[in-house]
């Protein structure tokens, strides 16, 4: 990657951060803080029933009170739907898009044994319609829009975890891109906004790994240059089971009572390998120690337990 790294957190303000969410937006802005860097920040609130004003004015406040800033102001997806639409447009002029009338229960009953936990591959039952048929089936029933991806392997060298490649029509499956109740979905709005903010690196949960091949695809189809991605492990709690929304515990609305910020940044710092002991330590204190070399590969396991705390 030649020119100055441009680096991103994006946050789905559907309930409080936690610190699963917080360690990935700490190591997304030392990773381009420390070689001089920009950082951004855009606001995932697409589904905007689920994400409310006021929680992403918390999640604002809540990175806010932690130090971060960022270059611009927050991009808000709630308000993009225009820009999405353009590039739906494109896709579908290109042949790429079709509508699916499937409901739950078809698509259920349609499964194949799955993959482990990853979403099941769809049927394509309704990627050979007729004209006729579309129209005789949208007077009952408003359709989701599924992108047609091709029989073509997907590989990329993720900075953290290694290769990974994906076969998109055999493991993926052509995937809705458009819900029947016109949301646009999670994978085309990010690349869209990744291009168009110029993000070309991109640190996140591994979670979402497997999203990557799908966005590279869109990337190409759409003719944006695709970011490096770092995909960093999923953060567990002191007994090694993974953290959840459930965890009201570990959200910065109980945390922030307890610990000041560079606690609380020290010992994310501290759990995922970023420095050597765990102590209380600024920004500006990480973006000097940092090294992707530190970060751990494994599972990182948070060094606070609430229970023994209280
Ligand atoms: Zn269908």
């Amino acid at each position: 990657m030649t020119g100055a790294v441009t680096g991103r957190f994006a946050p789905t303000p559907s309930g409080r951060l936690h610190l699963g969410n917080l360690l990935c937006c700490l190591l997304a802005y030392l990773s381009a803080r420390s070689r001089g860097g920009r950082f951004l920040l855009r606001i995932e609130d697409l589904d905007v029933p689920r994400c409310p004003q006021r929680l992403s004015d918390q999640c604002i406040e809540d990175l806010r009170f932690l130090g971060f800033d960022w270059d611009e102001a927050p991009l808000y997806q709630s308000t993009r739907t225009e820009i999405y639409q353009k590039y739906f447009d494109e896709l579908s002029a290109m042949g790429l898009v079709y509508p699916c009338f499937c409901t739950r229960a078809q698509l259920h009953a349609a499964i194949a044994p799955n993959l482990g936990d990853r979403e099941p591959v769809y049927s394509r039952a309704c990627a050979g319609l007729t004209q006729a048929e579309i129209t005789e089936r949208q007077k009952t029933r408003s359709p989701a829009m599924r992108l047609r991806v091709p029989d073509e392997v997907f590989s990329f060298k993720d900075g953290h975890f290694g290769p990974v490649s994906e076969n998109l029509a055999r493991e993926c499956g052509d995937y809705i891109i458009r819900r029947s109740d016109g949301l646009f979905g999670y994978q085309l709005a990010v690349v869209i906004d990744d291009a168009l903010s110029g993000v070309n690196e991109i640190v996140r949960g591994r979670d979402i790994l497997f999203s990557t091949p799908r966005q590279m695809h869109l990337q190409k189809t759409l003719g944006f240059d695709s970011p490096s991605y770092y995909h960093i492990p999923l953060l567990m709690d002191a007994n090694g089971r993974r953290l959840a929304k459930r965890d009201r515990d570990l959200d910065l609305s109980a945390l922030s009572k307890v610990m000041t910020p560079e606690q609380i940044l020290g010992m994310l710092a501290y759990s995922a390998g970023v420095i050597p002991e765990n102590r209380p330590a600024s920004l500006e204190e990480l973006i000097r120690a940092f090294d992707w070399k530190n970060v751990k590969r494994d599972d990182i396991r948070l060094a606070y337990n609430p229970q023994a705390a209280g």
